[in-house]
């Protein structure tokens, strides 16, 4: 795992940044009518070490956001104890799904049936702990990028909400490099009211990251996955 970087040079540091990037949350919300209250934070903190980790939990921080299994169940294990809520947001092998289900309480990638049909059958559904589910949209042009396409999210999410042990929390969306973030934004709020058509509940919007945060509230998103905006420059990929 790589070291914590400095911090970006002149400008402000950990706590400087996690505070203006709450503050532009909250403008955010307020411009848009909303409250705070419905947006749950979760700072993405792949590739950076252990103690940018710790420094943000004690800053408050309780949602980390990971994406790649074998560095977020090292992470995981070192900061047991903390109460950190873990989220899943890469993409998902079928073969380490199960143990990504050991730590992580929410994943953000749903984008095929064997996968829920996996987890359902698995030791945690098992043991009544329900895995929080996000279906994964594909916002993009490209069938390569992660996540189902938008006229397809619908069955995955019925196929997850009939499952026991998974609990279908909303759907989850990256908006394209090169496209208008509120465009995207705005098809995957319309896919959100055709799920929650069938599972009202299913009400969760994981949307936005460091660049488009603003324009994913401004759409419904709940739950906000930001990473450089705080932690700073990422480490290159160990
Ligand atoms: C890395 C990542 C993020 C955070 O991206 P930033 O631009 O650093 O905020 C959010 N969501 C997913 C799925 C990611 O892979």
């Amino acid at each position: 795992m790589a070291e914590t970087p400095a911090p970006n040079e002149g400008g402000p540091d950990l706590p400087g940044r996690l505070a203006l990037v709450r503050a532009s949350i909250a403008e955010a919300a307020r411009a848009s009518g909303r409250s705070v209250d419905e947006l749950t934070l979760i700072v993405v903190t792949k590739f950076h070490g252990i103690p940018l980790l710790r420094e943000l939990a004690a800053l408050g921080v309780t949602d980390f956001g990971e994406s790649r299994h074998q560095e977020a169940r090292e992470k995981a294990a070192e900061l047991d104890g903390l109460g950190i809520t873990w989220h899943f947001i890469g993409q998902l092998q079928s073969k380490k799904a199960r143990q990504v289900a050991e730590y992580a309480s929410v994943i953000h990638s749903f984008d095929r049936a064997s996968l829920a049909d996996l987890l359902a059958s698995g030791e945690r559904a098992a043991e009544g702990r329900a895995i929080g589910c996000f279906v994964q949209v594909n916002l993009t042009a490209d069938p390569d990028r992660g996540g189902v396409l938008p006229q397809d999210a619908v069955a995955l999410a019925e196929h997850i909400g009939t499952l026991p042990g998974l609990d279908l929390r909303g759907v989850m969306g990256v908006a394209p490099n090169d496209g208008d973030p509120r465009r995207a934004f705005a098809e995957l709020r319309a896919v959100s009211d055709d799920v929650r058509r069938s599972f009202p509940r299913a009400s969760a919007l994981s949307a936005g990251m460091s660049n488009d945060f603003a324009e994913a509230i401004a759409e419904g998103a709940t739950h906000l996955r930001i990473g450089s905006a705080i932690t700073g420059i990422r480490p290159a990929r160990g």
